[in-house]
């Protein structure tokens, strides 16, 4: 487990454990109580760290943190699981230093948030993304790699939940902030 040998608050505890995994090849999630303890900790996979459903009751009220190998904001499941935890916030940190956060605001907040943007964000998804990518293709005549390809679809992907969060977030009861 990463963790700090003293721990003096949420925050420091939250800049801790992302300055040691921001740049881990696989994704680290953790949940931080608002007295900067760790709740709990999942090791991941290269880009999902998994948090099982029996756990949802230690997301409430706490901060949930986790790395993106990728170098990519959120996903849209990300925010999903994120509205339907309960927790007050959930970060991910980029190799780069790079955090995106998305926080709950005010108590009357849209649990639905995630399923929101899915609805209406196709380009969030896997399939709206590819397919937004073949009709940028055919635009401008360029081919790309396979590697390439899936890349960019990740990109879009990524840059159309942040994009929909940039202008949507506030309205639902959330604020959304890019430090850097
Ligand atoms: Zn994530």
């Amino acid at each position: 487990m990463i963790k700090p040998l003293q721990i003096v608050s949420q925050l420091d505890t939250i800049s801790f454990i992302e300055s040691e995994s921001r740049t881990l090849e696989y994704e680290v999630g953790t949940i931080v109580s608002a007295d900067g303890k760790i709740v709990k900790q999942y090791v991941g996979s290269g880009s999902l760290v998994r948090t099982p459903m029996r756990d949802l009751a230690l997301f409430v009220g706490n901060v949930f943190t986790h790395n993106h190998p990728s170098g990519r904001g959120f996903t849209v499941s990300d925010v999903q699981s994120f509205a339907l935890s309960g927790a007050s916030e959930m970060r991910a940190s980029l190799p780069d230093g790079t955090v995106f956060v998305l926080r709950r605001r005010a108590s009357d907040v849209a649990e639905s948030l995630g399923n929101i943007l899915q609805n209406e964000v196709p380009e969030a998804r896997y399939p709206g993304a590819a397919y937004a990518l073949q009709e940028e293709i055919s635009a401008d005549g360029h081919d790309l790699s396979e590697e390439k390809r899936d890349s960019r679809i990740f990109d879009i992907m990524a840059e159309s939940v942040h994009t929909w969060l940039v202008d949507n977030a506030e309205e639902f009861g959330y604020t959304y902030s890019k430090e850097e």
